[in-house]
């Protein structure tokens, strides 16, 4: 599918013709042209030959409330995007992870696509497509999207005008009409595009991985650290945070004698005693190099913290039985 085409094939017809064409695709989720039936016959045939709607996709089930799918893009590279069904209070809800480029430059030590190197960037209308292909599948179910979070493959904010563009499209009425507090992204500490974000009338939520709590270990597992230091990470944050007054969420993975230290805690502290500042640990999905924290450990840590009056919450991670879970999308389901 290639939605970038529909503006030159709808360039003739009458301005009413693209609205009917934005709620058939991005609220009722056609699928097929020809169930478009306020369109004449003509055109509809026009755009299943020229714009046809079908998305190349295999689904690999999770037992565990995580499907992942893997999409084939007209170039023939594959981007891998996460549906994730949680139980809130009684109701269940569905979010979605969504790529931004294929691969990763950021070559972070635990994570599974910084192994697999960078290949480009995706369009906004890819990253769309993600949206759009898991909308179709929770309709045929009767359910919808409610949440939405940059957090697969890739640094959003190293593809920031295309991560924009996908944002502002998706919040925007006359399409998917999804609120700016249902979306979230996930930044390794971008420090420009932590500032672009905070110039941005839409505010999505904004996540920092931080994942250690001193520069020299942060430089160890995160070679983009070496290029952003914490405290101009934080100080950004704190002009994001004076400008918008959201909160922010740091998350910290929890690697076993790594970074879960009771020193490291402290140290964490230190940094994260800030109003609108909260913590989210994150149980590390292993890679191969590392181990995961006991879940006595991470008890403890969250302890540490919350004694001193830091906001924190423990993640619930789902989908490392199909590669899914954070850090772990690298396609490996290929070989399968
Ligand atoms: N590049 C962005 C977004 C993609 S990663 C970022 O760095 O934030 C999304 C989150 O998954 C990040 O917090 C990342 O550090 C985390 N992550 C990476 N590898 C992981 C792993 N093996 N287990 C758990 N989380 C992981």
């Amino acid at each position: 599918m290639n939605i970038e085409k529909l503006s030159d094939i709808l360039q003739d017809q009458p301005k009413f013709r693209f609205k009917q064409v934005e709620k058939a695709l991005y609220s009722d989720f056609i699928t097929n042209w020809q169930d478009l039936s306020v369109l004449p016959k003509d055109l509809r045939e026009k755009l299943n030959n020229e714009c046809p709607l079908d998305i190349e996709a295999k689904i690999f089930d999770g037992q565990n409330r995580g499907k992942k799918a893997l999409i084939t893009l007209e170039d023939g590279q594959e981007i891998e995007t996460v549906l994730i069904r949680q139980k809130h209070d009684d109701t269940l809800r569905y979010t979605v992870c969504l790529s931004t480029q294929i691969g990763c430059p950021l070559a972070c030590v635990f994570c599974a696509t910084g192994k697999m190197g960078f290949t480009r960037n995706l369009e906004s209308s890819e990253i769309i497509e993600q949206v759009i292909f898991w909308a179709r599948y929770l309709k045929e179910r009767d359910e919808k999207i409610d949440n939405i979070v940059y957090m697969g493959m890739g640094e959003p904010f190293l593809n920031y005008s295309q991560f924009i563009k996908s944002v502002k499209f998706l919040n925007d009425v006359e399409t998917f009409n999804i609120g700016a507090r249902r979306l979230s992204v996930s930044t390794a500490g971008i420090t420009e595009g932590i500032k672009k974000l905070a110039g941005e009338k839409i505010q999505v939520n904004l996540a920092i991985s931080l994942h250690a709590a001193d520069d020299d270990l942060r430089r160890d597992l995160m070679p983009v650290a070496k290029k952003y230091r914490i405290h101009e990470i934080l100080k950004e944050v704190d002009r994001y945070i004076l400008k918008t007054n959201r909160r922010v969420m740091f998350e910290y993975l929890m690697i076993k004698e790594v970074n879960d230290s009771d020193k490291d805690a402290e140290k964490l502290v230190k940094l994260m005693k800030k109003p609108l500042y909260m913590v989210n640990l994150i149980p590390y999905n292993s890679t191969g190099r590392f181990q995961p924290s006991s879940e006595k450990r991470i008890d403890k840590f969250k302890e540490i913290l919350e004694n001193e009056g830091v906001a924190v919450t423990v993640r619930k991670s789902y989908g490392a039985e199909i590669g899914a879970a954070c850090g772990q999308l690298k396609g490996s389901s290929k070989k399968k």
